[in-house]
């Protein structure tokens, strides 16, 4: 597929299968991890992402619950009250509330009734806090987590490097920034009012596009020898995946993370970390 270039594809989907095996023989004699998994809403892509990630746990031998509610029932209220019951069960050692949120819920208030420990996803404010504090003491957010996860598995030298991360959100841009700076990179954050966005790509020596804008990155924008980091999912006209990165890097980037296939298996892996981790914690 990737003839006639030298660009090095991370394999992200290999990668995140072997991890998920070990999994498997890593949690031999201690507490089955157990997720519970709260989707509210009727969003199609939402129960596609749900009913990955409980098939995905259930492979790996982990124990998962689902709770899904549906538009004519949900309220702050209900989803609350169901976090507060699902803090107090010693079964579960992870939370997730799959993201978005219907517009009427107030998604930072629900976040913040799940209890820090059992915060799987690395989205509370006191997760992203000890993350930017160097503790590491609470879950880091799935994606950031897979990305750097990948780019240690494939030998990429961070430290002293120039890296770019186009997008500031609180589950990628922002976390991504953080553990670069944690891994002695220098970073900028370019985002929506970043001026000159092209000449500051050019400068990383990685670059990670999580703008969720389709193909905003080509290679008119970056340095050769960079790797790249493509976060960003959009379904074309044709019914085809893409990301935020053209396929023309590949003609002088030194490696990439594309999509689909990289990132994206990555994020359910350290999904699954974070659970056993908050499991495992307690023995
Ligand atoms: P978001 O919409 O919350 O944030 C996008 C960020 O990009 C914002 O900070 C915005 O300022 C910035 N931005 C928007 N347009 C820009 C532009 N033209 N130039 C520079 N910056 C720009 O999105 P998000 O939740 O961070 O997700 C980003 C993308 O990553 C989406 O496509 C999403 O689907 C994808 N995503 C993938 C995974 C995965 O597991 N692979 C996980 C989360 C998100």
């Amino acid at each position: 597929v990737y003839e006639g270039t030298n660009c090095k594809i991370m394999d992200g989907k290999t990668l995140s299968t072997n991890l998920i095996s070990q999994a498997k023989t890593l949690k031999d004699g201690k507490k089955v991890p157990c997720l519970a998994v709260i989707l509210a809403g009727e969003n199609p892509a939402s129960h596609v992402y749900v009913k990955n990630k409980i098939k995905i746990f259930k492979e790996a031998g982990f124990d998962s619950q689902s709770y899904i509610i549906s538009s004519d029932e949900i309220s702050e209220e209900k989803i609350i009250s169901l976090i507060l019951s699902l803090n107090k069960d010693k079964n579960v050692d992870g939370i997730l509330v799959q993201l978005p949120l219907p517009k009427t819920i107030n998604t930072e208030k629900i976040l913040n009734a799940i209890s820090p420990h059992k915060d799987v996803d690395g989205f509370l404010a006191h997760s992203i806090g000890t993350l930017a504090t160097g503790e590491f003491t609470n879950a880091i957010a799935c994606t950031p987590f897979g990305i750097l996860a990948m780019l240690v598995s494939y030998g990429i030298e961070i430290s002293g490097k120039n890296s770019v991360v186009v997008g500031r959100s609180n589950i990628v841009g922002k976390p991504m920034s953080l553990l670069l700076l944690s891994s002695d990179a220098t970073v900028t954050m370019a985002h929506s009012k970043t001026k000159d966005l092209k000449q500051i790509c050019k400068n990383a020596d990685i670059l990670i596009a999580a703008a969720g804008q389709p193909e905003l990155i080509d290679k008119s924008y970056i340095k050769e020898n960079a790797v790249i980091i493509d976060v960003g999912i959009h379904r074309k006209e044709n019914g085809k995946l893409c990301g935020d990165v053209h396929s023309n890097v590949k003609e002088i980037a030194y490696s990439l993370s594309p999509v689909p296939g990289g990132v994206g298996p990555m994020t359910i892996a350290m999904l699954m970390l974070n659970t056993a981790l908050a499991a495992w914690a307690k023995d």
